[in-house]
């Protein structure tokens, strides 16, 4: 589903990306992890052309993603991204955050949409909170919106960089089991994340990075185990 193939990246003079190899198939969890700095955020960015890189070829959902004539709307269609400070619309309620991709990008209409985005809140737990403000809601719950924003184009694919590392301790556990239910009904996932209790668990597999490249790669079991 996503190829990574000799991947580099460069900003400006800065060697983000070194030589990086991976290739993750439907289905299939993906932690990432790795100090500050390793480049963890920038090789998740490129999947969905947040960020570009400088050479190699990457392949998502079978489509070239560097390519001056790929669709940059029709690829971050098939793919959710949640990020670390939500990324939520201050000004507009849950159910408007949600329904704003499929009624302006997709073009579904709004009954639709909140049909449909009212299914997504119940599954992250929140329906009660769809005419609420983002400001009125914990950071756990926010973040459970930004999930359930992410559902809404029906992704094959969710990204998730660094979504617990802004919450109070408390909150975690809500997003990471939203996070844990869509890894078993076979999402593919690429998540950032410090959370090595989630990734020793749910990971099918977890790469370790330093200084741009990947040092590591390995199911969580073999992973986990020092020698
Ligand atoms: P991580 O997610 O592992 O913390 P990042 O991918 O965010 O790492 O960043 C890797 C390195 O690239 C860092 O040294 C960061 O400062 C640098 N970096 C990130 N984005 C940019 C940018 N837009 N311009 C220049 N340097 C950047
Ligand atoms: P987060 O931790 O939420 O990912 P960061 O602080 O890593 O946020 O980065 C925020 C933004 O700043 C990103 O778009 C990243 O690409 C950019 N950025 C990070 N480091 C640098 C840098 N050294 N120079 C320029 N832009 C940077």
């Amino acid at each position: 589903m996503i190829h990574f193939h000799q991947i580099n990246k460069h900003y400006g003079n800065f060697h983000v990306l070194k030589d990086i190899n991976l290739s993750i198939k439907q289905g299939e969890v993906v932690v990432v992890i790795g100090p500050s700095g390793s480049g963890k955020s920038t090789m998740v960015r490129c999947i969905n052309r947040l960020e570009l890189v400088t050479d190699g070829e990457l392949i998502v959902d079978g489509v070239r993603v560097n390519d001056k004539s790929t669709d940059i709307n029709r690829l971050r269609r098939n793919i959710g991204m949640v990020f670390q400070h939500f990324n939520l619309y201050p000004h507009k309620t849950v159910l408007q955050n949600i329904t704003l991709a499929p009624t302006q990008v997709a073009a579904m209409s709004k009954q639709e949409a909140e049909q449909a985005a009212m299914l997504y809140l119940e599954k992250v737990g929140i329906a009660d909170k769809a005419d609420a403000f983002p400001s009125q809601l914990s950071g756990g719950q926010q973040q459970r919106v930004a999930i359930a924003r992410g559902l809404a184009m029906k992704p094959k694919i969710m990204l998730f960089d660094e979504p617990t590392s802004a919450l109070d301790p408390e909150t975690i556990g809500e997003v990471l089991d939203v996070m844990r239910t869509l890894a078993r009904e076979g999402m593919t996932m690429v998540v950032v994340t410090h959370e090595m209790g989630f990734a020793k668990e749910v990971a099918d597999r977890v790469v370790f990075m330093d200084q741009g490249r990947i040092i590591e790669e390995a199911e969580p079991a073999q992973f986990f185990t020092n020698p």
